[in-house]
């Protein structure tokens, strides 16, 4: 695995969130060896996500007009906009560069480089 299996399809990053493998299994972690059930998934972005072989909606060609990602992305909170912000950064660099940024990350989101507010 080169990590990108841990980016969330909707741009939250399991790999330092704290409730990865405590409480939550993760966004995509055992649908492609067949341990979890991809009929059985609940999530929209995650289903279409994984259907469509992305890594995540940043990945997307319809990102900017889809309405599922974008109204999840439009929901009032902080950490929607930092999801934004791991997306866009994904569509702008790419995920090594993203797996870079959030290696010392304490939570689903954090800071970036300084080029990259
Ligand atoms: S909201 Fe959906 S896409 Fe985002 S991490 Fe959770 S399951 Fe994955
Ligand atoms: S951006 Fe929309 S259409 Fe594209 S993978 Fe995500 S949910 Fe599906």
């Amino acid at each position: 695995m080169n990590g990108t299996e841990e980016i969330g399809c909707c741009g939250a990053y399991c790999g330092t969130c704290r409730e990865y493998l405590k409480t939550c299994k993760g966004c995509k972690p055992g649908y492609l060896d067949g341990s979890r059930d991809q009929s059985r998934a609940k999530c929209r972005m995650k289903k279409c996500c994984l259907t469509r072989g992305h890594i995540t909606c940043g990945d997307c060609g319809e990102y900017e007009s889809c309405e599922t990602i974008q109204s999840f992305l439009s929901h009032p909170g902080y950490k929607y906009g930092k999801y934004r912000q791991a997306l866009e950064f994904i569509r702008a660099h790419g995920h090594a560069a993203f797996l870079n940024a959030a290696k010392h990350w304490t939570n689903a989101y954090g800071r970036y480089p300084e080029q990259d507010p």
